[in-house]
């Protein structure tokens, strides 16, 4: 019999979320039962309820950003007990078998991997995420959460934190590369703190000054206003990465000729609206623009062992389950720094 238990639920793409109930099904041999302890809120959570990425499976509790604690295991898991610390990010299951997964790509799996929310399950039924007391998910996707990231300012490494860490690796941010961080953000301020720690010089392009002693903070080498045309003769030639946060359209042909030779521009935001690039400005100078999708499980472990490693950790404001509209009103409104992260024990109560 499946559980039923308290969640955060949307009942529609205009409604406010509502406290509620949602389903979670047995644990099988190969599962995990995650008493949920942090949920982080992703933009993506908003979009999705609203429509913006198409229609939805309404009833549908949403977040990407969980971690907890071990509660139950099935009998053929190997790899967790009881009492461990734990987190899930975006996926919880994939085909295992196409080229894709076994590369240890599961974000890109050719069969179409399933997303924790919103999805079908290879079982049919519709995925639920992590704005609710519990989740079931089958070992494989589970990733363990070091002792040394504090427990409330992990969830949102699941989703913020594997989506700017997977290009960095992946375009070899380190030591004598200029990256630049589009943004200051969820996905910003993460990119900031992790391209710093990787030994890469960074620069934020924010559109005011506004932020900058945040960013200088948060490891920045410096930071310039986008909404000033100077620094867009002033900074030209000078990256070799430029990882894009904004998931509004901005003027990206424009941030493309800040590439140095050979660089690459990476969206990671995804903004609904095309974004015009002229093909003279990829030409001249040998430039990329590329995106990029989270990462594979093994890929998010190896982050947040990175994080561990290097003391890297979110900053957020914890919100209580009562006030999830209120936080995703100041979401939309860019008015958090920089990550909400609900705390469940709120919905326990
Ligand atoms: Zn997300
Ligand atoms: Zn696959």
């Amino acid at each position: 019999m499946p559980a039923v238990i308290p969640a955060i639920v949307a009942t529609s793409s205009t409604d406010p979320l509502v406290l509620g109930t949602v389903e979670r099904r047995d644990v099988g041999p190969a599962d995990v039962r995650i008493d949920i302890r942090w949920a982080g809120v992703c933009h993506s959570d908003i979009h999705t309820v609203q429509g913006d990425w198409g229609p939805q499976p309404f009833p549908l509790t949403v977040g990407h950003e969980i971690v907890g604690t071990v509660a139950e295991v099935g009998s053929d898991v190997t790899r967790f007990a009881v009492g461990d610390r734990v987190g899930v990010g975006c996926l919880v299951n994939s085909c295992g078998e196409c080229a894709n997964c076994r590369a240890g790509e599961e974000q890109h799996c050719l069969e179409g991997a399933v997303g924790t929310y919103a999805a079908t399950d290879v079982d049919g039924t519709i995925t639920q995420g992590g704005y609710a007391t519990s989740i079931v998910v089958t070992e494989d996707f589970v990733l363990r959460v070091p002792d040394a990231i504090p427990y409330e300012k992990a969830a949102p490494l699941l989703c913020a934190g594997i989506t700017t860490y997977s290009p960095l690796r992946h375009w070899k941010a380190g030591p004598g590369t200029r990256v630049a961080v589009i943004g200051l953000g969820g996905l910003g301020h993460l990119a900031v703190k992790i391209a710093h720690a990787m030994g890469a010089e960074v620069t934020v392009l924010s559109r005011s000054l506004a932020k900058k002693d945040d960013a200088l903070a948060l490891g920045a080498d410096r930071c310039f206003a986008t909404e000033d045309a100077e620094t867009f003769r002033t900074l030209r030639g000078s990256f070799d990465l430029i990882i894009n946060s904004v998931s509004a359209p901005i003027d990206i042909d424009a941030h493309l000729k800040l590439l140095a030779l050979n660089g690459t521009l990476v969206n990671v935001g995804a903004p609904a609206e095309p974004m015009p690039v002229r093909a003279g400005t990829l030409i001249s100078g040998r430039r990329s623009f590329a995106g990029s999708n989270i990462g594979g499980i093994a890929e998010t472990q190896e982050m947040l062992d990175f994080c561990a490693e290097h003391g890297i950790a979110p900053e957020v404001e914890i919100t209580s389950a009562d006030r999830i509209n209120e936080a995703w009103a100041r979401v939309l409104a860019s008015d958090v720094r920089y990550r909400f992260v609900i705390d469940i024990e709120t919905l326990r109560d």
